[in-house]
């Protein structure tokens, strides 16, 4: 009790010497905004879970733009992730966000999970731009070394984290399985952040999980310390398929040595990260932050070793919708 009102009186103290420095500083005149300097220019750079790449990246970004647009107060948000980030675009929520370069493709056609023909297909998100497409992200199959699973067909009957809600992983795991004439009938999905799946992983509640995200992928780092878990291939001709069938699908190998106890190459697939801006961003404001992170490569780097990938020269590799022209400007200035 005696606690309880110690804390009200810090509370009340520290509330009232706010209210008393607020009071003493000058009114702005004619009732005009007080002069700051620069106006505050907020950009929320909509990333994804803890776990992935998205999430340190963005915050590197977010650093980079602290530092050198006048006005910045930039911030990286955890979300669920690509289409979690076209949704935040589309509503103006976002003014920057990473996704993959596959699905910023079908939201901008409104095709596959956006076809306005499905239950829940919102049609084309026509005010996705393109800023630049940064570094593959990998489909990583994890299983537990105990579930038996060594190909994506043992699969069937087991219990898969199949992404988040709203990540682009999600939309990956279920073609997929579906390359392998496998649906969610026949497993039991669980829609899991990465940092959630390598949780129940470890704690054997779920018996294989798909992580699209750069390697080595924190998440799979973190569990491949504490646990026997194995990453499963891809076979060459479900490659094939798949890239047949979907055109941004590209053939990866993981190297031997990614993830502790992972001696062998795994072969799988691979989309592109990409970076997407509102159509309707000031477009010197899209030029200066495009500006900012190709003069500070350095940090994105240091934030992770696939920060390293964003390079000029293959910007535009896979990109798969129209640049915004801030960005456009930028371009046609340093080539
Ligand atoms: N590519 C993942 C997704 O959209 C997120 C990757 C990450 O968080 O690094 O589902």
């Amino acid at each position: 009790m005696i606690k309880m009102n110690r804390m009200l009186v810090l509370f009340i103290t520290l509330t009232l010497v706010g209210a008393l420095i607020a009071g003493c500083t000058p009114a702005p005149e004619n009732g005009e905004e007080e002069d700051v300097g620069a106006e505050t220019v907020f950009i929320s750079i909509a990333t994804g879970g803890t776990g992935g790449v998205y999430y340190p990246l963005g915050g590197a970004m977010a650093k980079i733009f602290n530092e050198n647009i006048d006005g910045a107060n930039a911030n990286a948000e955890a979300t669920g992730a690509s289409i979690a980030n076209v949704q935040l675009i589309e509503d103006g929520d976002a003014q920057l966000a990473l996704i993959q370069n596959d699905i910023s493709y079908y939201a901008f056609e409104g095709i596959e999970m956006y076809d306005e023909e499905l239950d829940e297909g919102k049609g084309k998100q026509l005010s996705l731009r393109g800023m630049a497409t940064v570094y593959p992200e990998t489909i990583q199959i994890v299983a537990h070394g105990d579930s038996g699973i060594e190909s994506v067909e043992d699969m069937v009957g087991k219990k898969i984290a199949v992404g988040d809600v709203g990540s682009g992983t999600e939309a990956n795991a279920r073609q997929i399985l579906a390359a392998y004439n496998i649906t969610y009938d026949d497993i039991t999905p669980d829609y899991l952040s990465f940092a959630e799946a390598a949780d129940n992983l470890r704690d054997g509640h779920i018996d294989a999980a798909f992580i699209t995200a750069g390697f080595p992928t924190a998440a799979i780092t973190e569990i491949s310390q504490v646990s026997n878990v194995t990453l499963v291939p891809v076979s060459q001709d479900v490659i094939a398929d798949l890239k047949t069938d979907y055109p941004f699908y590209t053939g990866v190998e993981i190297p031997a040595g990614t993830y502790k106890g992972q001696d062998e190459v795994v072969n799988t697939v691979a989309v592109m990260a990409m970076l997407v801006v509102p159509a309707d961003l000031d477009e010197d404001l899209a030029y200066n932050m495009t500006k900012a992170l190709f003069e500070n490569l350095d940090v994105l780097a240091a934030a992770h070793d696939r920060g390293a990938d964003l390079k000029l020269e293959t910007a535009l590799d896979g990109m798969s919708i129209p640049l915004h022209p801030g960005v456009q400007k930028y371009f046609d200035e340093v080539n």
